[in-house]
């Protein structure tokens, strides 16, 4: 398949262009030509919501085993010990190159950065722009991906399927969104950034884009799947009775002081925790459950009246103004929150070097499975596990001699002319599929709920595919499809979990 006489650059095609595939496409541009696709235009995705920030252990009195040992206890017994030691060894190297290349954390009167703290945190160490960390980093890598000649950026471009031949990867069957034409793209490496799946549930934090496609693009291919009952709920989203917007109160503000309460304006987290309102984000979200339950209400409360207007104003402007759009003063008044699906701990597992089991696929960022989060993931770790194994797949890549495609291959190049679909109807909606998952594959599970989930999860796989075969390939059935097709291993993966782990959380019958 493969001829090693080729002189011409290496060629890899990233898919995402969120913090890992950026940061990737930066780094690989120095021995290769990346082509970046992105279903939706740049900046759209995960990474440019991310509020709090960045964990790295910079503080005086903190260290890399304080930040392990904390990963590590959140993980709930199921990390990778030596991912995390690796990812947190690489942390203030990776920011400092962040830095470096331009990014402007917030800094102290000695020009140290200004650590915030968050659930699970035994020290302050959270590296932050404000309360728009995502949106800054992403704006700086934005830029200088637009402006690097290895780097080619395909927007509108939706990513239907992996090619493979005999256990490797050799390219990418791609759409485009505005022309509806389909083309085969060849190369030596693929790089899946494709992040996460918040969207396949009611509440979720994520932009409308996190719709799980790089989980069922890979295990079409073959790749090897990890943790995938592992799905995290963020405490804090603000509640809006239409769910009108997806808004996230970080839990930097909670690390700044403000407590989750009751109706009766009580704190009740010290009846679960002795970190109370910043203990781990699973605990927290399953005690509040059970106080909403308790108090038969849809919501309870943030109170962050004790930070001040100022506080509120300077250090979290984009929640406090996003309040303010929907007539809370946080100054004055307790804000409404519900616990919303945030982060898929699980993923494509992956090797130290972000190697997935298929060869020539990488995996990085949330659709990847390193280990480093284990059962639940430490906040702020994420965006870290981003960077450090975007360069450590760089890193490999540049370190591996790996012989160019065939031209037999490249001479398969296929172009598919825009299709005529005016209307796409589908029988399965993705309103039905988040109720779904929010009923039976939530905070709380249990056996009768996910063995339904299964059972309704297969007719709508099977009706998608049909749908497909008779209307061709249009972006909506595809993601509709990869919704499914990631539900499916979410509740797989929770069925076969025999026990209670982190954010896995089933009650028995
Ligand atoms: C509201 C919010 C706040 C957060 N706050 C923090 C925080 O403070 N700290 C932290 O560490 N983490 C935080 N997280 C989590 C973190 O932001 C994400 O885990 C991380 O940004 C994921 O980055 P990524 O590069 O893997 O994917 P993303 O940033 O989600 O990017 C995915 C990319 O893949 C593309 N894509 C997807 N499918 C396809 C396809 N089929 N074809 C083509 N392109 C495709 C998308 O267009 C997009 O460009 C937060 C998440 C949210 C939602």
């Amino acid at each position: 398949m493969y001829s090693s006489s080729e002189t011409s650059a290496l060629e890899i095609i990233c898919i995402g262009g969120g913090v890992s595939g950026l940061y990737f496409a930066i780094k690989a541009a120095e021995f290769a030509t990346v082509t970046i696709y992105t279903k939706d235009e740049l900046p759209k995705s995960n990474s440019y919501h991310a509020k709090g920030g960045i964990a790295a252990p910079f503080g005086d009195n903190d260290s890399t085993s304080y930040h392990i040992h904390d990963t590590l206890i959140a993980g709930a017994g199921l990390c990778n010990e030596k991912a995390v030691t690796y990812m947190i060894q690489n942390s203030l190297r990776c920011i400092e190159d962040l830095e470096t290349l331009g990014t402007e954390f917030n800094k102290d009167e000695n020009l140290q950065f200004d650590l915030s703290r968050e659930g699970g945190h035994s020290h302050n160490r959270i590296v932050h722009i404000k309360d728009e960390t995502g949106k800054e980093v992403i704006n700086r890598l934005i830029h200088l991906a637009r402006n690097h000649p290895n780097i080619k950026i395909k927007e509108h471009h939706f990513v239907l399927e992996l090619i493979t031949e005999d256990n490797s990867v050799i390219g990418a069957s791609i759409l485009n969104t505005q022309t509806l034409s389909i083309e085969n793209h060849y190369a030596e490496i693929v790089v899946l950034a494709t992040g996460g799946a918040g969207n396949l549930y009611t509440f979720n934090t994520n932009p409308p884009s996190a719709t799980g496609d790089g989980y069922a693009l890979a295990n079409r291919a073959g790749a090897t799947m990890m943790n995938m009952e592992f799905v995290q709920f963020h405490p804090t989203m603000l509640y809006l009775p239409n769910r009108e917007d997806n808004i996230l109160i970080s839990e930097a503000v909670r690390g700044a002081g403000a407590q989750l309460k009751d109706s009766k304006v009580i704190q009740f987290m010290y009846k679960y925790h002795t970190m109370g309102s910043l203990a781990p984000r699973d605990i927290v979200a399953r005690s509040m459950l059970k106080e909403m339950q308790h108090e038969g209400s849809d919501f309870l409360y943030l109170d962050a009246t004790s930070l001040g207007e100022k506080k509120l104003q300077d250090d979290f402007p984009f929640i406090y103004n996003a309040c303010k759009k929907y007539d809370i003063d946080s100054s004055k008044e307790m804000i409404r929150v519900v616990p919303a699906a945030h982060y898929i701990c699980g993923g494509v597992a992956t090797d130290i070097d972000a190697k997935t089991s298929v060869n020539r696929l990488y995996a990085i960022g949330e659709v990847a499975c390193t280990g480093v989060h284990g059962a639940n993931r430490l906040a702020s770790n994420s965006l870290l596990e981003g960077i450090v194994f975007a360069d450590a797949a760089a890193d490999s890549i540049k370190n591996m001699k790996i012989p160019k495609l065939k031209k037999s291959v490249l001479n398969k190049y296929y172009h598919e002319e825009p299709q005529d679909i005016e209307q796409v109807i589908s029988t399965v909606s993705q309103s039905d599929i988040q109720q779904l998952m929010w009923n039976n594959l939530g905070i709380v599970r249990n056996p009768t709920a996910m063995k339904s989930a299964e059972n309704q999860l297969n007719i709508w796989r099977q009706t998608l595919v049909s749908e497909i075969k008779i209307q061709g390939r249009s972006y909506q059935l595809n993601e509709l499809l990869n919704m499914v097709e990631t539900a499916m291993l979410i509740t797989s993966f929770a069925l076969n979990r025999t026990e209670n782990k982190g954010t896995h959380y089933a009650e028995e019958e």
